[in-house]
């Protein structure tokens, strides 16, 4: 039992270890998992910022391109035209690093110098390029870049315009019509521009709100696995504690349980070691006046029975120790055997000598604990000895058995003094005496009550004071 509870306890510790080693080690890959998403986010973001920043300096050299080359065309002056090529310059060095970026193996040299013409920031290049790289094939970032080879595309155009344009005014073959065309071309160029800017800034801004979205629905979902798995191993750690302390407690009662057994059984072993050594020193009290050589003999027989019983009974008990965890232990009993030995056991007994005793035992063979029926036959038996009345001209005990439905009954009726009603009650209480007879202990009844209930079974008594007893036991058949 103590081993036992040593085990529940080191179990106890165990889980509980256990358990907060998980809780540590799922608390630190949610946590590790929360830091690598909002890093990841963090970077992702900041290099979308860093593309619509870019498309702010391509937007504002096209347009400045355009503004410039218009005012080559009106008024021929070649510091405009070197101002537009300045600013064109901008949006194709974005170019310039776009096709270094789509065309393998990248030439990361020429992309970044293409970055830089772009205006970009320098810091925000390295970021710019893994952000192109990671997300080429995410649909999204793919549009967006479709929309920048469009964009692309009609800065070519511009490019183009302004080539022809600065080759006709060099030839100075320029028609009003031609100047007028062309400035209609560099408007519609750069309205169509101004379009297809928008869309790349717009995409790059729902990349940047989608990625917020989903970065918080993820913190959202990392701190309810934090929650979900805190509470679940809380709930799990109060339920095994409490389960653990329930296990203590009713293996604590099993333990008193024990102990109360225990007691019970030493009592039990003194009261019925006590009947033999009473039957022989009554013998040996007959011895001392005995002359007769023959007679002194039977004493000495019966002594040595008397203590051969003993020796059976203290063997018996023995027996009953080992078993007494397995609880009731049923096999087939002899009946009459039982009543037998009890008989014999007390017919020596202060008193036993002058008793008849009378067996009608309709049932003898029996389904039940012997040794318990030997404890509960002794006892009842040797209260009938002990409270027989000398005032009556004979003095008996009746052992009956007999079966009734599914049931044994075994009565031991006295003709002794009687109990009173106001005791009867009480009787099979633990020391309680009634009367004031010296040799009682008040301990067989209960004994006799206890091992009945052990077989199932229940006790009954009957007595008027004076007159009789009659305690009937009655115990299950089988
Ligand atoms: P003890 O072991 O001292 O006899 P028990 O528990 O066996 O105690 O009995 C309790 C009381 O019941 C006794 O003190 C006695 O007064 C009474 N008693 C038990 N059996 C009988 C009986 N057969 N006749 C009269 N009184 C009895």
């Amino acid at each position: 039992m103590k081993g036992k509870i040593i085990n529940t306890i080191n179990d106890l510790l165990a889980f509980r270890k256990r358990t907060s080693l998980i809780l540590l080690l799922v608390m630190s890959l949610a946590s590790a998992g929360i830091i690598v998403v909002n890093i990841y986010s963090v970077r992702i973001l900041s290099s979308a910022r860093a593309y619509v920043n870019g498309e702010s300096e391509y937007s504002k050299g096209q347009k400045d391109a355009s503004a410039y080359l218009i005012n080559y065309i009106t008024f021929h002056n070649k510091s405009d035209y070197f101002a537009f090529k300045n600013a064109i310059g901008i949006p194709k060095g974005d170019h310039v690093a776009r096709i270094g970026l789509m065309t393998p193996p990248v030439n990361y040299a020429t992309v970044k110098t293409g970055l830089l013409a772009g205006k970009n920031h320098p810091e925000d290049i390295d970021n710019m390029i893994w952000l192109f790289e990671t997300f080429k094939n995410v649909d999204m970032f793919k549009k967006a870049v479709e929309i920048w080879t469009e964009g692309d595309g009609m800065i070519d155009e511009l490019g183009q315009i302004g080539t022809s344009a600065h080759s006709e005014i060099m030839k100075g073959s320029m028609s009003d019509d031609e100047k007028r065309a062309m400035i209609a071309a560099i408007n519609k160029n750069s309205a169509a521009l101004t379009i297809k800017e928008q869309a790349f800034s717009e995409t790059l801004g729902n990349i940047s709100r989608q990625i917020n979205t989903y970065v918080f629905a993820a913190n959202v979902f990392i701190t309810l696995i934090i929650v979900f798995c805190s509470l679940t191993s809380a709930a799990i750690m109060i339920r095994t504690l409490s389960n653990s302390k329930k296990k203590i407690i009713e293996q604590n009662e099993k333990l008193q349980l024990i102990n109360a057994g225990l007691d019970k059984f030493v009592f039990n072993v003194t009261h019925d070691l006590r009947s033999p050594l009473a039957s022989i020193m009554g013998l040996i009290n007959l011895m001392d006046d005995e002359t007769d050589l023959e007679q002194m003999k039977e004493y000495t027989l019966m002594i040595k029975e008397s203590l051969e019983r003993q020796d059976r009974f203290i063997n018996e008990m023995l027996t009953f120790i080992k078993s007494k965890h397995t609880g009731v232990s049923k096999t087939e009993c002899s009946l009459s055997n039982i009543v037998d030995n009890v008989i014999a056991q007390n017919s020596h007994h202060n008193g036993g000598k002058r008793v008849h005793f009378y067996k009608e035992l309709e049932l003898t063979q029996i389904r039940s604990d012997a040794l318990k029926l030997q404890v509960i036959l002794n006892n009842l038996v040797s209260n009938s000895i002990k409270y027989s009345d000398d005032k009556k001209p004979e003095q008996w005990v009746k052992v009956k058995s007999y079966r009734h439905d599914a049931e044994v009954v075994i009565e031991v009726e006295d003709n002794g003094l009687g109990i009173r009603p106001k005791d009867q009650d009480r009787i099979f209480d633990k020391f309680y005496m009634s009367g004031d007879n010296k040799k009682s202990s008040g301990i067989g009844l209960y004994l006799v009550k206890d091992a009945v209930t052990q077989l199932d079974g229940k006790i009954e008594v009957r007595s008027e004071l004076g007159v009789s007893s009659q305690f009937r036991v009655i115990i299950p058949f089988s």
